[in-house]
């Protein structure tokens, strides 16, 4: 994935959190048959209310069904998802296999991630002409720098690097 597409992304998966009012979102093991909200017995097979097996429910399936959380509209593997927050209110999604290992693992799978990386460093600088905007910091710090065409061109993280050393990769080259 190229490392503008990553940032994209990321920010889909945040103002999808945000949208939904959750702050931890897992893929897998529902605590309850999401089916139809009944209990697993007491070995956690089955739905002691619809039946279904549990087995049925964690493993994933293959679905154009657009993904919930990125939108993904390709067809692949979907998981159900349960969503909560601070107030244990739990919602259930379907998720995609991307949107699974990145609520897992806060990061996409490792072959994925060198792209990303690789991208970055293949960069050009960009050149700095006045014209680039920098959106306000969102709860977690992050910073989206635009150009004056409103396209992304990079995201601030705060703890890697100093804003201001971070903006020198901004500056003209000489
Ligand atoms: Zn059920
Ligand atoms: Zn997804």
């Amino acid at each position: 994935m190229h490392y503008a597409d990553f940032a994209d992304y990321e920010q889909t998966v945040h103002e999808f959190h945000k949208d939904h009012g959750i702050t931890h979102l897992s893929a897998g093991n529902p605590p309850c048959c999401v089916q139809c909200g009944g209990s697993w017995d007491s070995m956690g097979n089955y739905c002691l209310k619809c039946g279904e097996t549990s087995e049925s429910q964690i493993e994933p399936w293959f679905s154009w069904t657009p993904c919930d959380c990125c939108g993904d509209p390709q067809g692949g593997n979907r998981h159900h998802a349960s969503g909560w927050n601070n107030r244990s209110d739990t919602h259930w999604f379907v998720i995609c296999e991307t949107c699974a290992y990145y609520a897992e693992y806060g990061c996409l799978d490792d072959l994925a991630m060198e792209e990303v990386e690789a991208t970055r460093e293949e960069a050009e600088p960009y050149e700095a002409d006045g014209d680039l905007e920098v959106a306000p910091p969102d709860e977690e710090g992050k910073m989206r720098v635009t150009d004056c065409h409103g396209n992304l061109v990079d995201v601030y993280e705060p703890g890697s690097l100093d804003w201001w050393e971070w903006l020198e990769h901004f500056k003209p080259q000489d």
